[in-house]
């Protein structure tokens, strides 16, 4: 039987041995290529003096990449029981430097099982990738715990995360991403790289938070204000904006907006303006 570089078993031969076909209901599309998933542990940042949040391990293809380039402490919650004992093959190879969480990555807080500096990486399930996404960028407080975030997503979404005004793919995710941090596509994924292959092309983004947003913000009202602008893109802010209060309108003039853009015309500096006019604290 032949060995990976690290000394364990093969990825395929894993998910022979613990009969780990994947389940669509988990959005299980794995990558069994450990070239690949040290290419996206690399592209995480030095994981030498950090602590490592990994969501979705799966039968363990990017966790075995993140130990391997050195990660400090990897903390991995996987919500499919069927990978747990693959995941404790790992854990027994870097004695110390694997915990796994056996849950759903939206219910639990893994602030208890980590030290700072924290980068957080992930192959995950699109749609709970993006609603962790918006928590992660939306806490009250800034900077989070977090440094960075290295995430797989398909590649509109990475598109819409990097995307500038004006532009189809600019939204609610351009918004939110770009008020606190700094957003880069590292490099597209095709489907054939993941198995069973996904419909569509897949792109890894990462984000590296700035130590203060851009401009100020309270990220409760610019949530709420860019979910109602973008909720209707193609309509008028003052009509998009209309539940906001009757004088909606006239707000949105002082703060030198014209009531009669549409969202994607807003920067990021207008929504925040926007935001603090409308919904002050
Ligand atoms: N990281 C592995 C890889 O790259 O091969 C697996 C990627 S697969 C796209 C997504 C993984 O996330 C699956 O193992 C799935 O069981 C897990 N998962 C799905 N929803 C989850 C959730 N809410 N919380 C934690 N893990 C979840």
């Amino acid at each position: 039987m032949s060995m990976a570089q690290d000394g364990l078993p093969p990825l395929r031969e894993v998910i022979a041995t613990h009969g780990l076909h994947a389940r669509k209901s988990l959005g299980q599309n794995f990558l069994l290529d450990l070239n690949l998933t040290s290419k996206i542990a690399r592209r995480a940042g030095a994981l030498d003096q950090c602590d490592v949040l990994e969501v979705g391990p799966g039968p363990g293809g990017l966790t075995r990449a993140l130990l391997m380039e050195g990660a400090r402490k990897v903390v991995a919650i996987e919500r499919d029981e069927r990978c747990l004992p693959a995941l404790e093959q790992v854990s027994a190879a870097y004695p110390g430097r694997l915990e796994v969480i056996h849950g759903d990555a939206l219910e639990i807080n893994p602030l208890d099982h980590l030290s700072p500096p924290v980068r957080i990486v992930a192959n995950l399930p699109y749609n709970v990738g993006t609603e962790l996404l918006v928590r992660w960028l939306t806490p009250e407080t800034w900077p989070p715990y977090w440094q960075s975030l290295t995430l797989m997503f398909q590649k509109e979404v990475a598109q819409r995360i990097v995307a500038a005004p004006g532009s189809k793919a600019y939204g609610r995710l351009s918004v939110l991403a770009q008020w606190r941090t700094e957003a880069r596509i590292a490099f597209e994924l095709p489907p054939q790289a993941f198995t069973p292959p996904p419909k569509v092309t897949s792109a890894v983004v990462h984000l590296e938070r700035l130590e203060t947003p851009r401009f100020p913000a309270n990220a409760r009202n610019l949530s709420r204000i860019v979910a109602l602008a973008f909720g209707q893109r193609r309509k008028m802010l003052r009509a998009s904006l209309k539940s906001l209060g009757p004088d909606v309108e006239s707000r949105i003039a002082e703060a030198g907006i014209e009531p009669t853009q549409r969202a994607e015309q807003l920067s990021v500096e207008d929504f925040c303006r926007l935001s603090n006019r409308l919904l002050p604290d």
